[in-house]
C-alpha cells in the first residue's frame, strides 16, 4: 500500500509530464474527474482540461521541418493507450520519411505486415505505393513521408471507428504542422473523410484539388484498391501527374 505523499509524488509527475507535452503541443487524454482532483492537488495551477482544438498551428515559423521535432512527438506518444486500438496491436505504426518532405502521404491506418513491422505502407499496398513513388514519381521514398490517420492497426483491417480516430487525428496533425509539406496526398476514402470532409465520396470527388489547413490536398484511391481493381491505375497515375506538376516535378506525358 502506497503512502499518501508517495501517491502525491506520482501525480505531481504525471502533471509535469502533461505540462510539458502540452508545451510540446499535445493536448492532455480526457481524464476522470477522480484523476483531475488529485492532479489538482499535487500540481495546481495547470490547465488539464483538453483545449477544443487540438494542435492550434501555432508553430513560428522555424520551428517545423526540424528532424528532432517528429522524433520528439514519436516519443511523447510512447506506448499509447488512448484509444481501444492499442488492445490488438503489435506495434505502433508512426510513420516514416523525411521531416523535410514537400509531399506527404497520408493512408488510413496500419495493415497486417505494417503492425509486425512498424512501418507504414510495408505490404503487397506498400510496395505498389513505393512503386509509385520511386517508378513512377522518380522519388525515393525517403524523400517523402508516409503516415496514417490512425497509428494501430484496427482489429482484421477493419475501418477505424470515429472515436478511435478523433483521438488519434492530433498526432497526424501535429507530424503535418511540423512538416508543412507543399502537397498532402491522401490515399483512399477514410483518409480524405477525415482530412476534407466526412461525406467524401472518393469513388466521384477523387482527382480534384482540396485543402487542408491551406495545403493542397489531392486525394486518390488508396493502393489496396488498386490490387483489387487494377483498372483504376490510370485515375491514379493522372492524380499523381497532377501532384507531380504541383511540385515542379517533370511529368513523362506518357507515362
Ligand atoms: S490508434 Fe492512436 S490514439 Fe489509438 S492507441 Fe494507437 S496511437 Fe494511441
Amino acid at each position: 500500500m502506497r503512502t499518501r505523499s508517495e501517491i502525491t509524488e506520482i501525480f505531481s509527475h504525471l502533471g509535469k509530464q502533461l505540462e510539458a507535452h502540452r508545451e510540446m503541443g499535445l493536448e492532455p487524454p480526457p481524464l476522470s474527474d477522480e484523476t483531475l482532483r488529485y492532479l489538482e492537488v499535487a500540481e495546481p495551477g495547470i490547465d488539464y482540461m483538453p483545449a477544443k482544438k487540438s494542435y492550434p498551428p501555432d508553430d513560428p515559423p522555424d520551428q517545423g521541418r526540424q528532424p528532432n521535432a517528429l522524433k520528439a512527438l514519436r516519443s511523447s506518444i510512447g506506448e499509447c493507450r488512448r484509444c481501444k486500438l492499442h488492445e490488438n496491436r503489435t506495434r505502433l505504426v508512426f510513420g516514416e520519411g523525411s521531416s523535410q518532405a514537400q509531399l506527404v502521404f497520408v493512408g488510413e491506418g496500419p495493415g497486417q505486415e505494417e503492425d509486425r513491422t512498424g512501418r507504414p505502407f510495408v505490404g503487397e499496398a506498400g510496395k505498389l505505393l513505393t512503386r509509385i513513388i520511386e517508378n513512377g514519381m522518380g522519388l525515393s521514398r525517403k524523400d517523402v513521408y508516409i503516415c496514417n490517420v490512425v497509428k494501430c492497426r484496427p482489429p482484421r483491417n477493419r475501418d477505424p471507428e470515429k472515436d478511435e480516430m478523433e483521438t488519434c487525428i492530433p498526432f497526424l496533425e501535429k507530424q503535418i504542422d511540423i512538416i508543412r509539406p507543399k502537397v498532402i496526398c491522401s490515399l483512399g476514402r477514410v483518409a480524405a473523410q477525415c482530412l476534407i470532409d466526412s461525406g467524401f465520396k472518393i469513388s466521384k470527388e477523387r482527382g480534384a484539388w482540396q485543402s487542408y489547413k491551406e495545403i493542397p490536398l489531392m486525394p486518390t484511391f488508396h493502393p489496396a484498391y488498386l490490387l483489387r481493381y487494377p483498372s483504376a491505375k490510370q485515375q491514379v497515375w493522372d492524380d499523381i501527374r497532377k501532384v507531380m506538376t504541383r511540385l515542379g516535378l517533370e511529368v513523362n506525358k506518357n507515362g
